[in-house]
């Protein structure tokens, strides 16, 4: 999915009072939340966010005497990614002396009311982390503003998702390294099968295998009915030909599948 960009213009922001500064890069880029009650009809009505956006622009320029909001990119609860500051540009949300090093990026929930990100913002912080790395030199480092500066922002859910590498709302984690499977030994050349039973260092090989795997099998080198009946239940199992004979695919699939 791109990136869902709401430019300056689309959301009505007003001029920066003063020239803002300019800068080359970042290490990366710190997330926040608005710190302060949510009405939760954000969720079902876009507009209000656009709303949102605009109020806290005026908060950061005539309350706080700031030269614009204070934030470079901010993400609502569909997804949409609004241009605050935008790349290259210093922002003021982080803490003074914290603002060269990192972007700040708001996600549009609070501590009250609307507090939980949707999957769709979490998508949308992320795009503007991408968005600003691609557009603005920002580095690798994602944190919260509470790392380095006394605060609860970004508070918990966002804070856990910050911890978290940031991922993408349904990504697959890198799993834990699966034990590698044993590579199958060398087919022995030959069936193993019942009757006569066949009998040598293979059939033992064979059996101590599949005992490993948890099949009932008596490992003494001779493979008689019970190896037989257990062989037929493996190849069924694995959907293979069913014969009661070990030749070379069963024997493969006993250290493969
Ligand atoms: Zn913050
Ligand atoms: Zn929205």
């Amino acid at each position: 999915m791109p990136i869902k960009l709401v430019p300056r213009t689309a959301w009505g922001a007003r001029r920066p009072a003063t020239g803002l500064t300019v800068i080359r890069s970042t290490r990366g880029v710190k997330i926040h939340y608005t710190g302060s009650r949510v009405d939760p009809r954000l969720s079902t009505e876009h507009r209000r966010c656009v709303t949102l956006v605009k109020t806290i622009q005026r908060g950061h320029m005539d309350g706080n005497g700031w030269s614009d909001i204070g934030y470079s990119m901010i993400a609502c609860p569909h997804g949409h990614v609004f241009v605050g500051r935008g790349p290259h540009r210093l922002p003021a949300a982080n803490g003074p002396g914290l603002n060269h090093d990192h972007y700040a990026v708001l996600g549009l929930v609070g501590n009250a009311g609307l507090t939980e990100p949707t999957d769709a913002m979490l998508h949308g912080l992320r795009d503007a982390i991408e968005y600003l790395r691609k557009h603005g030199d920002a580095g690798k480092e994602i944190k919260g503003h509470r790392d380095g500066y006394a605060t609860d922002c970004p508070g918990k859910r966002l804070y856990d998702w910050v911890g978290a590498g940031a991922p993408r709302p349904g990504s697959v984690q890198p799993a834990a390294t699966p034990e590698p499977a044993p590579t199958a030994p060398a087919w022995p050349g030959r069936l193993l099968r019942y009757p006569p039973p066949t009998r040598g260092d293979d059939v033992r090989r064979w059996q101590k295998r599949m005992h490993d795997r948890g099949w009932p099998v008596t490992v003494d080198g001779v493979y008689g009915p019970a190896s037989r009946a257990t062989c037929r239940a493996f190849q069924t199992e694995h959907d293979l030909p069913v014969d009661g004979v070990v030749g070379h695919i069963t024997w493969r699939a006993t250290w493969e599948k």
